[in-house]
């Protein structure tokens, strides 16, 4: 209860239907715990935050192939506002135009003049991304994964907070906002290294049209990440599933999939998702000091087994 009171959960959903349909050697390690632990299972019972960060802990050291997936809301404790909900970039400046793609083809050195003196939410995201530093949420996966208790992480924000943070192996699904990529030969760059006059600036490869990295409205997700997405989420049986809203697809359906394909879904947000209902562990309350403690516990089962 000591975790509860200082962690502060206001509550913690469990789906008891699930544990019905999980991974192999979940459902092992589940069939194994004492009767006593099984109860945190049955959200009709009062559930110990305690037991529940042990449940979550042993659910990835179960799993095969775990995988995080992450959206705005991990970086919101750097400072970074995410688009939907109170204090969201869109909430205060109105949602933006949804042909961004078009319109770049359609003017590719408009487009980039545009972007390289923002205005309105462009210029709160570009600043605060500028101005952001990693939060205990983001060294906590980067601590998981340098522990070998998770195998990637896929993340749908374009902040680069979680390299920095030391993750090593993170998909960005939808870009980096520190690199260009050519629409043609898709080589990536830092954006300091291209020169911007004139516009638009060409890929020195092979004469390509260098874009931001970032995936505008209407853009397809570039192939090569694609691809690895699908063939992390393919493998996964765990998704830490942490800060996303999962209504932006195809990231959404990555762990509808998961779970599809018997796999189970861990979950850390502020508040209930499109995908709560489809977890068997969600646990409230605010990135920077949930997964801390998960990798906390996840370090103790090392320190004990070994
Ligand atoms: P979203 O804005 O739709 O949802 C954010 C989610 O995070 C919500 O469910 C909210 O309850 C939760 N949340 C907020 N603060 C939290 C905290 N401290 N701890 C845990 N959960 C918290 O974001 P999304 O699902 O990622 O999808 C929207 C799109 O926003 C993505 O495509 C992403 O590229 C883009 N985006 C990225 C950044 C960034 O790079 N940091 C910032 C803004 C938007």
């Amino acid at each position: 209860m000591l975790a509860c009171r200082r962690f502060g959960f206001p509550s913690c959903i469990l789906n008891r239907g699930d544990s019905l349909n999980i991974a192999p050697r979940v459902k092992t390690w589940l069939d194994r715990l004492e009767h006593g632990q099984i109860d945190i299972f049955r959200p009709e019972k009062g559930l110990d935050v305690d037991q529940l960060l042990e449940t979550t802990a042993k659910a990835i050291i179960a799993a095969r192939h775990p995988v995080a997936l992450t959206g705005a809301g991990i970086s919101a404790e750097s400072g970074i506002p995410p688009f939907r909900g109170p204090g969201g970039l869109w909430t205060k400046h109105g949602e933006p135009p949804m042909n961004g793609f078009s319109k770049f083809l359609a003017d590719p050195a408009a487009a980039w003049a545009e972007r390289l003196s923002p205005r309105g939410p462009l210029k709160e995201l570009s600043e605060r991304i500028g101005a952001a530093r990693p939060n205990p949420g983001h060294m906590a996966l980067a601590e998981m994964e340098r522990e070998g208790r998770l195998h990637c992480l896929i993340t749908q924000n374009i902040d680069n907070l979680h390299t920095l943070a030391g993750s090593r192996r993170v998909i960005e699904i939808h870009g980096n906002a520190r690199l260009v990529r050519c629409l043609t030969c898709v080589r990536r760059r830092p954006i300091d290294e291209i020169s911007m006059a004139p516009l638009p600036p060409l890929c020195e490869d092979c004469g390509g049209l260098l874009k931001i990295d970032t995936v505008s409205f209407g853009e397809p997700i570039p192939p090569d990440v694609l691809t690895l997405c699908e063939s992390e989420s393919t493998r996964c049986d765990c998704m830490l599933v942490v800060g996303t809203s999962a209504t932006v697809y195809p990231a959404a359906s990555f762990p509808i999939d998961v779970k599809r394909r018997g796999g189970i879904l861990i979950e850390v947000n502020l508040h209930e998702s499109e995908l709560t209902e489809h977890c068997a562990i969600s646990l409230r309350g605010a990135a920077g000091l949930v997964l801390p403690a998960i990798a906390q516990r996840l370090k103790s089962a090392r320190t004990v087994r070994t």
